[in-house]
């Protein structure tokens, strides 16, 4: 079976969720399915190449569950991007608007060694706010995007143009 049918068969929409008006897509049908999970993971790893990255950047919180098993597939490290006031020493911030409020995502400023070759992934893309301000952080942080994979790009809300001209690469997109 392709990837994304993979993705499309275990995603869940929660309407009002978390707020009246906006559909949410709950992807944890896929985390909670070993083999299916297996096989995205791997995919996204072939779609880069294993020897592509040093290390995956996930974001808070779905985006660690990607990134670990990215990172463990691979031989990898994680390092996690994560939301204000979480990280124990001195971070970055950047700041930004998202589709129901604003957010402040932080990364470790000793987070990367100069150059180490980044991937970034996340469990969805909606209007890109949250990836443009996490590929911001890492090269703040002296990382080097190696790319950027999510399981779920909304294509309506047009993410991709917020995160160009860096590539998304989306399992799926609907
Ligand atoms: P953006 O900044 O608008 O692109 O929102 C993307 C971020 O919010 C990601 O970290 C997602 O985990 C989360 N997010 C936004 N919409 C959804 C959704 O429908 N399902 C799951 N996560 C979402």
């Amino acid at each position: 079976q392709d990837m994304a049918a993979l993705v499309a068969g275990r995603v869940l929409d929660v309407p009002d969720f978390p707020q009246p008006g906006i559909v949410f897509k709950d992807l944890m049908p896929l985390f909670a399915d070993g083999p299916a999970f297996r096989q995205v993971v791997d995919g996204i790893v072939a779609h880069h190449g294993p020897d592509s990255f040093d290390v995956v950047a996930g974001i808070e919180a779905r985006g660690f569950v990607v990134a670990a098993a990215i990172a463990y597939a691979t031989g990898a490290g994680v390092v996690p991007i994560r939301k204000a006031g979480k990280l124990p020493r001195a971070a970055y911030s950047a700041s930004y608007s998202l589709e129901y409020g604003e957010a402040t995502l932080e990364v470790h400023q000793d987070a990367f060694m100069t150059g180490q070759r980044v991937l970034l992934v996340d469990d969805v893309l909606a209007t890109g706010g949250t990836a443009g301000a996490a590929l911001d952080l890492i090269v703040q942080a002296n990382g080097s995007v190696a790319g950027f994979s999510v399981l779920l790009e909304l294509g309506f809300l047009e993410g991709r143009k917020r995160v160009a001209p860096r590539e998304v690469h989306a399992v799926l997109t609907v």
